[in-house]
């Protein structure tokens, strides 16, 4: 069962490594097909040297595993939390601890849009949603995740589309996109854009956000009806 989706889901897992937003194991990548409304993820813990497409788990929405042998990610109900709310627009979600993103995380900072590179893929901050409260956390931890995350977004006003990574206060990055592929792309670029935002403001403690009509104009050229970055229909 969705053997080609079992295959894109580990490849795309093995770019975690492959970009450097991974340590040992600290990520996941998943997919949701909606045709069948199930998505694959991967498998808990297992080592991105050893793991194989077909080591890929099969789940549902409510939480059942369909195929596969091994335990799924640990971060599964996080995943389909935000396919439950988001699976018209959101298709690939990605986990990491990647480095810097994870510092801001940690300090309980959004990543403020300081340049056109943030721009280009982010509509504003890339946000830091607070830590789970005590009762949250120790009953259905990851679940509460993806509640917060979903709620948060919608508290803010923000379309997951034009802001396709969030900060887990204390913990670390989800990043998603229409599908795996472009979720790890998304989570590449957070990465990239935490680690140029924590120099500018060492370069420039007083550094300030890109103007507003940059920002706009950065976003809007690549986004939305009136696009007119790259060649037709490859966006
Ligand atoms: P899994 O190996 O269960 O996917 O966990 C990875 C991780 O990043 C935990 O936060």
């Amino acid at each position: 069962m969705l053997e080609s989706l079992k295959k894109k889901v580990f490849e795309a897992n093995i770019l975690l490594p492959k970009y450097g937003l991974v340590t040992f194991t600290w990520g996941n990548v998943s997919e949701y097909d909606p045709e069948t409304k199930l998505f694959v993820i991967k498998p808990s813990g297992v080592s991105y040297e050893t793991m194989k497409p077909e080591d890929m788990v099969v789940m549902d929405l409510e939480g059942n595993r369909v195929e596969g042998e091994l335990n799924p990610s640990s971060d599964t109900p996080t995943h389909l939390e935000i396919y439950k709310a988001w699976g018209d627009k959101v298709k690939g979600v990605v986990h990491t601890h990647s480095s810097y993103a994870t510092s801001f995380a940690q300090a309980g900072r959004g990543i403020p849009c300081y340049g056109t590179t943030h721009a280009d893929y982010f509509y504003g901050e890339i946000p830091c949603v607070r830590c789970l409260t005590k009762d949250e956390i120790e009953d259905a931890y990851e679940e509460n995740t993806g509640h917060l995350i979903v709620n948060e977004f919608a508290a803010m006003s923000k379309d997951p589309v034009a802001v396709p990574a969030v900060l887990c206060k204390n913990h670390g990055v989800f990043a998603w996109g229409k599908d795996s592929m472009d979720a790890v792309h998304n989570s590449v670029v957070t990465e990239e854009v935490a680690k140029m935002a924590l120099r500018c403001e060492l370069i420039n403690p007083d550094v300030k956000p890109a103007p507003q009509e940059l920002q706009d104009k950065h976003y809007y050229r690549k986004h939305g009806a009136n696009a007119y970055y790259g060649q037709k229909g490859s966006n």
